[in-house]
């Protein structure tokens, strides 16, 4: 007969299980997050389903023609069925062997498409377009004909649109160290971060890289989570963790900023991704500052809820009501096919 004790034992026994998944590129399994924070994994559940209650941050603007932006991204040589659209994203990972004559082929085929504007950043796979790299120093003399695509290194573009609308574009190709043989590489250890010049007010955000905390796998970017907080574009696309495809809204408010908090202060490093702590959960039993943290995130959540009904303007009088974030890879997990959809935003 089960007893108190024994369900409790094998219960036990079952957070202490080693996970399964073999590859930091692999999403956490269920199992992993219980591990590392149950108290994260409940918050984080609940948030994101209170937040869908909250006004969508990307709606179109009343009164003016929409724009429709196709956001796309880890193709790696592969040119799947794209939907048509007025602004084309690509945030990086073009080519898989990121050699000069595959870029230009993937650059060819984003030619032959309709959209109005094509906009692209590179990733850590097109070697050939950093700078830095043994193949551009090899090849100094060759260049990309780019025809109608706006490549965009550490830098923005105005693009304009019917009825007179227009869009402030920013795009950087940079991804945290994970390991030679990548291009547009910086290394957090050693201060580097490349989105610190990021400007303000703009509108569309590109990086190949996610944030930290948002669909990333624990594997995005600190700095630019903190750089996001300052820009607070509509629209944020990026790529990179293939695991981390879909969208995400972020309200710049105190509940997200406690909710980063707890993420990341279960945060790991690429080198021990895979090791899941079973001694994290024990944490969570332990009546802490964290308890304090998950509650007011959904408390805090409650009542943006009810201030966006009763009040009609958003809890913290945030100037933008929120970004979308979006990671549009392609490329279905740690596979090679390139079957996840590409993603439709109406701005
Ligand atoms: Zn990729």
């Amino acid at each position: 007969m089960l007893t108190c004790r024994s369900l409790g034992a094998s219960f036990y026994l079952f957070l202490s299980r080693s996970p399964s998944r073999t590859s930091i590129w692999d999403k956490p399994r269920l199992l992993e997050q219980l591990q590392t924070s149950p108290l994260t994994l409940v918050t984080s559940i609940i948030h994101n389903l209170l937040i869908a209650l909250r006004p969508n941050p990307s709606k179109p603007t009343a009164g003016m023609p929409p724009i429709t932006v196709v956001c796309i991204s880890d193709t790696h040589s592969q040119y799947p069925s794209i939907p048509n659209g007025d602004l084309l994203i690509h945030a990086g990972d073009l080519t898989n062997s990121g050699s000069r004559s595959d870029i230009q082929k993937t650059i060819n085929w984003l030619n032959t498409l309709p959209h109005l504007h094509k906009v692209v950043v590179a990733g850590n796979h097109d070697n050939w377009l950093d700078p830095t790299s043994s193949a551009r120093k090899s090849d100094p003399e060759e260049h990309i004909d780019w025809g109608t695509v706006i490549y965009l290194e550490y830098r923005r573009v105005e693009l304009e649109f019917a009825g007179g609308r227009s869009l402030k574009v920013y795009g950087a190709p940079g991804i945290p160290y994970i390991g030679n043989g990548h291009a547009f590489q910086y290394n957090h250890k050693f201060g580097e971060n490349p989105f610190l010049n990021m400007p303000e007010g703009i509108d569309i955000l590109i990086t190949h890289t996610p944030p930290a905390t948002h669909l990333d796998n624990q594997l995005g970017c600190f700095a630019l989570l903190t750089e996001l907080w300052r820009v607070k574009p509509i629209l944020h696309v990026f790529g990179h963790c293939h695991s981390g495809y879909g969208t995400s809204r972020v309200y710049f408010d105190a509940a997200q900023h406690l909710l980063d908090a707890l993420k990341l202060s279960d945060a790991k490093t690429p080198q021990d991704a895979l090791e899941a702590s079973p001694a994290g959960w024990k944490r969570d039993i332990r009546p802490s500052m964290r308890w304090l943290n998950a509650a007011t995130v959904i408390i805090d959540d409650i009542l943006a809820i009810c201030s966006g009904i009763f009040l009609k303007k958003p809890l913290g009088g945030e100037e933008r009501g929120g970004s979308l974030l979006l990671n549009a890879a392609m490329m279905y997990c740690t596979t090679q096919n390139v079957t996840n959809p590409a993603t439709l935003v109406v701005l």
